[in-house]
């Protein structure tokens, strides 16, 4: 961490910047990677299309240049612009304040990187998610087996659609991904999109707006794969799940492959309208159960040397051990426990391993919605939950907004544009504000900090 003295020397525009590179960054990396690898990350100044930061050490460049190149350049460039470089700065926080130790500079990014697209679309899937690198267990035995078979012939087997569903965490995102990335080498030009149906939702909302709900409907009836992520997000949306149901019918009775998952098995899905869950029956739903100790181990041993680090087998069953939930948790673990000695030059020994496992098992993730932090943040403030989507500027309810989005942002993956459209279209700039005033007041107002805690403590607890 930088002092506030060295913050100061940072240009404010790059630090703006790099804000907005953060929330993007944000949305699409485990929560663990994100305050591991880029958070620690500062920005130092901006000239012309050339954003500076600064990095801890040599081993983050490369660890993000290894995992994250591609979205850390398209990143870049969408909050830049097309010619944007980005440039690494070692810092050294043992060297005097006025004068930032420039140890190495690195320039590895231009736009060349990005890869030229077939079609004339963003398919969504993350190329990183692929059967390969999906280990097989008994608890995904048969949800995999099914994956397979309709990334091999999409719309040809009785899995249609394929419903997947389990806990946080179990692989869920991971398998239907895989599914999109193997219809995808099988056929360069089929038509394939992963969408969450938190972002259909917020899409949908979007072309009702614009007067565009044809071409949206349009658009999901043209694809010879449709995935939709966390299905349970519809309940309550009618409107959404009406359309979504034209959409399944248009796709399954042409035999197009419809791929979901969600938290729980359909029957279970209580608010979604019925004759959805009846669809869903009519091809294969596969459940996803908590890996056993054996395939956590496999995960283990599997992440580490993709990391470039071998673990003994000790150490891999330590872990095993004593994270069970699921397998984001073995795998932030892992991630952690590669910063932890990289930033403290450790070797990884028993020692480290304990302490790691420790942090991170006290630090434990769930599943939170917008809707669950605006009902706890309004009834904290007794507020009615309309006044947060209205245009009202009442002291209170501007507070209560602010504090709302805020948590949002830390608590949820959602976009800064999906945050938005829930607190009544606002757009992203005014949730990247109410995020920073709120930052800072829980910086410099402990009793701000304390409200902050418990709200998050009550949403926490109500999540999952
Ligand atoms: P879910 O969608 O069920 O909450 P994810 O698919 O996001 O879970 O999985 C969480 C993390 O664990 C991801 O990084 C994913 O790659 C990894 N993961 C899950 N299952 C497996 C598996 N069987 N083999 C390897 N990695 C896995
Ligand atoms: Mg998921």
């Amino acid at each position: 961490m930088l002092t506030t003295a060295e913050s100061v020397l940072f240009d404010k525009d790059a630090k703006t910047l790099w804000k907005e590179c953060l929330s993007l960054i944000k949305n699409n990396v485990p929560f663990i990677t994100y305050n591991t690898w880029f958070l620690p990350i500062k920005p130092f100044e901006v000239e012309n299309n050339t954003l500076k930061i600064y990095v801890p050490n040599n081993f983050f460049i490369e660890w993000i240049e290894e995992h994250y190149n591609t979205l850390i350049n398209r990143t870049v460039t969408q909050v830049l612009g097309p010619e944007a470089k980005l440039v690494y700065v070692i810092y050294d926080e043992k060297e005097p304040v006025e004068e930032p130790a420039i140890k190495q500079l690195v320039v590895p990014i231009t736009s060349s990187v990005q890869e030229t697209k077939p079609r004339d679309f963003e398919t969504y899937l993350n190329p990183r998610h692929t059967f390969e690198n999906f280990i097989k267990g008994e608890g995904n035995q048969l949800a995999r087996a099914a994956a397979f078979a309709v990334g091999d012939n999409p719309g040809q087997t009785s899995f249609n659609p394929l419903f997947v569903y389990g806990g946080v965490g179990l692989g869920k995102t991971h398998l239907i991904h895989a599914i999109g990335n193997r219809i995808l080498e099988q056929g360069k030009n089929k038509r394939v999109v992963y969408i969450s149906s938190d972002a259909f939702t917020v899409e949908f909302v979007e072309a009702i707006q614009n007067d565009t709900v044809n071409e949206f409907s349009s658009f999901y009836k043209s694809m010879d794969a449709l995935i939709i992520d966390d299905i349970q997000f519809l309940i309550g949306k009618e409107k959404t799940q009406d359309l979504f149901f034209q959409i399944f019918n248009t796709l399954h009775q042409s035999g197009r492959q419809v791929i979901l998952s969600s938290d729980k098995a359909p029957k279970d899905l209580k608010g979604l309208n019925e004759r959805l869950i009846s669809r869903f029956s009519w091809g294969l739903s596969a459940d996803i159960q908590p890996p056993d100790f054996e395939t956590r181990v496999a995960i283990l041993k599997n992440k580490s040397e993709s990391y470039g680090i071998i673990l003994s087998r000790e150490i891999l069953e330590y872990i095993a051990q004593n994270i069970t939930s699921n397998i984001r948790e073995l795998e932030g673990c892992l991630i952690k426990l590669l910063a932890n000695s990289s930033l403290n030059s450790k070797e990884i020994d028993f020692e480290l391993v304990k302490k790691t496992v420790r942090e991170v098992s006290t630090n434990k993730q769930v599943n939170v919605s917008i809707d669950l932090i605006t009902t706890v943040v309004c009834s904290h403030f007794s507020i009615e939950e309309n006044k947060l989507r209205e245009k009202n500027r009442r002291k209170e309810v501007v507070f209560a907004r602010q504090v709302a989005m805020y948590l949002s942002k830390t608590l949820t993956k959602s976009s800064l544009k999906t945050i938005g459209l829930h607190f009544g279209g606002r757009d992203h700039s005014t949730v990247i504000h109410s995020q920073t005033s709120i930052e800072q007041l829980v910086q410099s107002d402990t009793k701000v900090k304390d409200m902050i805690d418990a709200l998050r403590n009550k949403i926490e607890m109500s999540a999952s």
